[in-house]
């Protein structure tokens, strides 16, 4: 990836591959498609848990200083009145009185002359903004009544707030420490778009991360720093992120500092992450509403706080689009031209391919008990069909790493060729040390 302008033809090219390979699909196609929602197909699926288990892995897995947790994705109006997104959880949105199309206001651009025009059909006959409310509203049981409102999470991060005091019980952590969430989130955006960067039903990967008051900046920092770092070590080149802290105006009703991650998409810079200070806002006001308290009582200082809050919070859609993205290239092999995504391993949706040199009974047993050998460690696929030529593109155009092609010398010698997806280079080597070869170049 070498663009640093804006390149729609790489998009289409993605978009394309996506649906050809079977990662991403529209949502319900068969009846003409449902705006903004996609399916994860067979490759989809796998990539976006990998992307979701890179996240947990560095969050939770890799740290003594952070737990999980799993949250409900419905909730009563009470929550969504204390974090104050009942009042404030708004996009301004405007209507063109022409052609009847809905803008979000912010996102249109006014020309030189100071006059805005509707994208669609240029007429300058737009309502004034109104707040148009982002939450998904449903009811609970078989009354539709006030009573049984309730709303679809648009962010996981509550989830944490309404947990702080069980797992301060359950866990004896104790600031600085964190509650770690991946999920899926609903927001009725008013113009989704761009493919899987804006869809009204998504996934998030949310850390609320609890401090002393006095330590809240220095954490920030510490969290803006940590997760560039992370999309640099996916893959994601360093020229295509930067990190872009908001104005004052921008700010979240929550928030007194935040730091954007944003990505140089195909269609320009795009937030992949915020990290904010969130302060003592969220716990502040679910304990004046619920009446329980949310603080901590520090031991040692003898002392009575409630904690500041450090938030990471990331898309998982959103960057799995952004690494697939990163990752698409096209070069040449031997003279021929080629589509390669060059996934990190962790990310790819297979590590391995078994490949039988060709379809002949007799390589059949030995191709299978390579699978066989490798599939309790890794995601394999097992192709068998057309060229072996043919099948090494099938695996590059999908990112997986290696390849491990199966013979006729390898009936006799026990030996197997791996092939590795961006060089093509091939070494052939004993089965025996198949399994430590790929465990050490995968270096999962
Ligand atoms: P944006 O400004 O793009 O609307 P936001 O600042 O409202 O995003 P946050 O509330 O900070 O987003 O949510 C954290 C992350 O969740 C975002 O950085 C993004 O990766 C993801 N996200 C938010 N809204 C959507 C959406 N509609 N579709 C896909 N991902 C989303």
């Amino acid at each position: 990836m070498s663009a640093t302008e804006p390149d729609p033809q790489r998009m289409d090219a993605v978009v394309a591959l996506c649906k050809r390979r079977g990662f991403i699909f529209p949502s319900a196609e068969i009846y003409g498609g449902f705006r903004s929602t996609y399916d994860y197909g067979p490759l989809g699926v796998q990539m976006l848990r990998n992307v979701k288990e890179a996240w947990w892995r560095s969050m939770v897995q890799l740290r003594d200083d952070v737990v999980g947790l799993d949250a409900a994705i419905l909730g009563p109006p009470d929550i969504w009145r204390a974090s104050g997104h009942l009042d404030t959880f708004t996009d301004p949105l405007v209507d063109c009185r022409k052609c009847q199309q809905r803008w979000r206001a912010d996102h249109l651009e006014p020309a030189e002359d100071g006059t805005v025009r509707c994208p669609s059909c240029a007429s300058t006959d737009l309502t004034e903004p109104r707040d148009f409310n982002l939450m998904f509203k449903t009811h609970t049981g078989p009354v539709a009544d006030e009573g049984s409102v309730a709303y679809l999470r648009p962010e996981t991060a509550q989830g944490m707030f309404l947990n702080f005091k069980n797992v301060l019980q359950t866990t004896r952590k104790k600031p600085p420490f964190g509650i770690a969430q991946v999920g899926k989130s609903f927001r009725n955006e008013i113009t989704p778009g761009n493919y899987v960067f804006r869809t009204r039903e998504f996934e998030q990967m949310e850390l609320e991360f609890f401090v002393p008051p006095a330590d809240a900046p220095r954490w920030f920092d510490h969290w803006v720093e940590e997760r560039h770092r992370w999309y640099v070590e996916l893959g994601i080149p360093g020229d295509h992120l930067r990190i872009r802290p908001h104005e004052k105006e921008e700010l979240s009703h929550y928030s007194v500092a935040t730091s954007d991650v944003e990505f140089l998409f195909p269609f320009g810079w795009g937030e992949l992450e915020g990290v904010a200070n969130r302060t003592d806002f969220d716990l502040k006001a679910h304990a004046t509403a619920s009446g329980e308290s949310l603080d901590y009582f520090d031991q040692a200082a003898n002392e009575r706080y409630v904690p500041h809050v450090i938030e990471p919070a990331a898309g998982a859609t959103r960057s799995m689009m952004a690494f697939l993205v990163a990752a698409y290239d096209q070069d040449e092999i031997g003279g021929e031209a080629r589509t390669v995504l060059r996934l990190h391993p962790r990310l790819a949706p297979y590590k391995v391919a078994v490949l039988p040199l060709s379809k002949k009974e007799m390589l059949t047993p030995l191709a299978r008990d390579v699978l066989g050998l490798l599939q309790p460690r890794y995601l394999c696929d097992y192709d068998d069909t057309q060229s072996i030529g043919k099948r090494y593109r099938r695996q590059d155009e999908v990112g997986t790493p290696f390849c491990v092609t199966v013979d006729f010398d390898s009936l006799d010698d026990a030996q197997v060729t791996v092939r590795e997806r961006d060089s093509a280079q091939q070494v052939r080597l004993p089965i025996s040390e198949l399994v430590d070869h790929l465990t050490g170049r995968l270096n999962l």
